[in-house]
């Protein structure tokens, strides 16, 4: 039975986070190497299958429609197109594939039915499959397990008192809801945060506090430094600071030892030498390819040169834990209940998110 502590608290945490350096990194890089192979990083592609139009009002994502960004949007791709992506790649050394739909919640009907198809498909290919498409019923949950889903993502952003700062149109209590209807199947949990956002640290530490409780703890955890694109709520934010960063990996790794924590937005901003530092203080796992959801992310080839030079192995498919089954749809004993759950909406105002959204109407 695992001896994993379920009961941090906020002072606990920010005591770690607070760390002399040294020290921190120390302690991180012994859990690691306890729990992890110190030399495997995990290679994950994100996918947008659906980008932009999205009706949530979330103040770092240019995917949100109120607000006037770049993003061009597109329909759901189709079930050949993400094979052919996946493929991809999986020559490039990806093990895993996280397929991204800007949806504030799942709907039964032909979206989801390809969404299974997708799940199908990529399975068959011996990947992971994860998926991040917005709050989900344990119906759902059921129908992705049985297509052979690996790995559901659903983040908490941050603690449930600055969550409030960032997003109105939906609550904390749907995202630990949703998280729950996955638990209650054999697909993993991803669930983690963004730094950067305007949160002071006892908000990082209130995250980890609620990630770290959940029992099981997730079995992936990302790590996102805001990429502050213009035209949202959060675009004046300053980038964090590598050595925000390198802190908040390691104290994600001392308090969830065999979670794995995964590199994931900003990393265009950090150098070679940041990101090693991240991996010694217990991150496992990076997101390849050019683009991650609609944000930039370093090339391929410079993290084949950086894996070259650190001496990092990719993590194989399937080694924290066994592939799962695929169910082909017409032999389904799950069907689509047609549900139309009454997710929050508390519609608190917050103020620079009106604000972003007036410009946006101005733009537009
Ligand atoms: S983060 Fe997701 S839910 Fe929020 S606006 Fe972007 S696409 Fe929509």
């Amino acid at each position: 039975m695992s001896d994993t502590k379920h009961n941090w608290t906020k002072e606990e945490i920010l005591d770690i986070y607070n760390k002399p350096l040294m020290e921190l990194l120390y302690e991180a890089a012994t859990v690691h190497r306890v729990n992890h192979d110190p030399n495997v990083v995990q290679v994950s592609t994100l996918l947008s299958i659906k980008t932009g139009g999205c009706s949530e009002d979330c103040g770092y994502c240019p995917q949100a429609a109120r607000y006037h960004t770049n993003v061009e949007g597109n329909d759901l791709m189709s079930v050949p197109q993400v094979k052919a992506q996946a493929l991809r790649a999986k020559a490039s050394g990806s093990s895993r594939v996280c397929m991204g739909a800007a949806w504030r919640n799942v709907k039964d009907g032909e979206e989801f039915d390809a969404v299974l198809e997708m799940v199908r498909t990529i399975n068959k290919l011996d990947m992971e499959v994860c998926c991040t498409l917005g709050m989900i019923t344990e119906n759902q949950a059921q129908r992705l397990a049985e297509a052979g889903l690996y790995a559901y993502n659903h983040n908490l952003d941050s603690s449930e008192e600055y969550y409030k700062e960032v997003i109105s149109t939906r609550g904390y209590q749907d995202r630990l809801d949703t998280i729950d209807n996955v638990r209650k199947t054999n697909v993993t949990v991803c669930s983690g945060g963004i730094i950067g956002m305007g949160e002071n640290i006892e908000d990082r530490a209130g995250m980890l506090v609620a990630l770290s409780t959940l029992n099981p703890q997730p079995e992936s955890t990302p790590i996102n430094a805001l990429v502050a694109v213009e035209g949202t709520p959060l675009e004046d934010e300053k980038p964090v600071s590598i050595w925000e960063m390198i802190r908040m990996v390691a104290t994600t790794r001392i308090v969830m030892p065999e979670t794995q924590v995964r590199l994931s937005a900003g990393r265009t901003q950090m150098s070679r030498e940041g990101q090693a530092m991240c991996f010694f203080a217990g991150a496992n796992s990076i997101f390849a390819g050019d683009k991650l959801l609609t944000t930039p992310n370093p090339d391929v080839n410079e993290d084949i040169k950086m894996f070259e030079l650190l001496g990092l192995n990719p993590q194989k498919p399937f080694t924290k834990k066994v592939q799962p089954q695929t169910v082909e749809a017409t032999d389904s004993e799950f069907q689509s209940l047609g549900e139309k759950p009454k997710w929050t909406r508390p519609e608190h105002k917050i103020e620079r998110n009106e604000l972003a959204k007036e410009k946006g109407k101005l733009i537009k």
